[in-house]
């Protein structure tokens, strides 16, 4: 992993005291109960989580990738949905810092600026997920406002959600070529925000359907130009798959650590469980998987922060290798655990349901295979 500033180290640190002091307790509480907590919310709020990256001169605070990614990371550490919630705030506000116009900035960074004013990500649909340039949700120009009709599923943060970056299609038939972005803010009318959907894991992040009939649109809401929207969504992929990566890279550090507590007091047989070989290899094994994706994710965040932004093969790499530990080492954490581990008791089995997230969300992990391998096949 490459070397941390003492900048990144100070991030890191005060992250991980607010995380274990302040935001861990009310973790399993709004876990247990799958809505969003107004106390969490507060808490990032006051601390300036959803001003990330926010630029200064609007109060907000620029933050390399590494920095942000310590921050996702530690999130993760002490509650999957915290860093689900940060996570998809940047993924929307990346897309608007890319495409917005001097105008659209002058309008919604003030008030982006004061900490509390969210940014959604709506992409996905019930018939176009992993194929993306199937979307239906279309913007027809009618006089000079756009009239958009469809919906949008799986939207995290929604109903929390000031302004979403949409993600529509002016032509179905153009697949890439079609798809166009808009601001659209929570109270246009012919917007339908749905009702929750009640998810295995990070279930107090609430992702909800949005609903469009025949919502309007002037022309100043399109965020780029029409058809230029997948840009966006390709400019702010690689560093919100790292993101995810970072947040997948948390949940796992912190089941390991459960295990491994567990496994040094648990006695059987007369002796710690970790004494026992079956055991202490599955312990090992955790922290090869987790100590492999952190130097993954800090050396590809490094290369962006140097400027190297051509990093989606190895964002892919580190997103999938990232996820697919943080569902292995909870996976097994439970199994350290034994039945303990299965209940709510013990964090292990909320880990474990929040880390499958992280297989699926911003492109699964078979997309991810799909995407490194074509890659493979030009490069080799
Ligand atoms: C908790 C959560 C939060 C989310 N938040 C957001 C959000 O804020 N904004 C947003 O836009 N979306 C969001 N999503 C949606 C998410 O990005 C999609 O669920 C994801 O991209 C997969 O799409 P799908 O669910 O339609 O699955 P599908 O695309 O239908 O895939 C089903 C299965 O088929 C596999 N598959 C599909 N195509 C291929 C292929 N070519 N080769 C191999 N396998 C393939 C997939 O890997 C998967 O296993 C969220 C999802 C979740 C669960």
């Amino acid at each position: 992993m490459p070397e941390l500033s003492e900048a990144h180290r100070i991030v890191r640190d005060s992250m991980r005291r607010l995380g274990r002091e302040r935001l861990a307790p009310l973790a399993v509480e709004a876990d247990r109960t799958g809505s969003y907590s107004e106390a969490i919310h507060r808490l990032l709020v006051e601390n300036g989580l959803f001003l990330i990256n926010v630029p200064a001169e609007y109060g907000g605070t620029p933050m390399d990738l590494t920095a942000t990614c310590l921050v996702i990371e530690e999130m993760g550490r002490v509650d999957g949905t915290i860093a689900n919630t940060v996570a998809h705030h940047q993924a929307g506000l990346c897309c608007f810092l890319v495409g917005a116009d001097e105008e659209q900035r002058a309008r919604y960074l003030p008030l982006i600026g004061r900490g509390d004013y969210l940014v959604g990500f709506a992409l996905t649909e019930t018939g176009s997920g992993s194929d993306a340039f199937a979307m239906r949700t279309r913007a027809v120009l009618d006089g000079d406002r756009y009239a958009v009709n469809g919906s949008k599923c799986f939207i995290s943060n929604s109903g929390l959600t000031d302004v979403y970056v949409l993600f529509t299609t002016v032509d179905p038939a153009l697949r890439r070529r079609g798809v166009t972005a808009f601001l659209v803010e929570k109270d246009t009318p012919g917007l339908i925000v749905g009702k929750a959907e009640d998810k295995m894991g990070l279930r107090a992040s609430p992702t909800r359907q949005l609903v469009f009939e025949d919502m309007r649109l002037p022309r100043t809401a399109l965020l780029g130009r029409p058809g230029e929207g997948w840009e966006l969504v390709f400019h702010s992929l690689t560093r919100t798959r790292i993101l995810v990566a970072a947040m997948a890279l948390g949940i796992a550090q912190a089941a390991m650590e459960v295990a491994v507590g567990y496994a040094g007091t648990r006695e059987q047989f007369g002796r710690p469980i970790g004494e026992f070989q079956g055991v202490s290899f599955m312990l090992a094994d955790m922290a090869v998987q987790v100590e492999c994706a952190r130097a993954m994710i800090y050396q590809v965040a490094s290369q962006v922060d140097r400027g190297e932004e051509q990093q989606a093969y190895h964002a892919s790499i580190a997103k999938c290798f990232a996820s697919d530990t943080a569902m292995k080492v909870t996976t097994d954490a439970v199994q350290v655990l034994g039945g303990y581990g299965y209940t709510t008791e013990y964090p292990v089995e909320r880990m474990m349901r929040d880390a499958k997230a992280t297989q699926i969300i911003e492109g699964t992990n078979q997309i991810q295979r799909v995407q490194i391998s074509r890659e493979l096949l030009k490069r080799f």
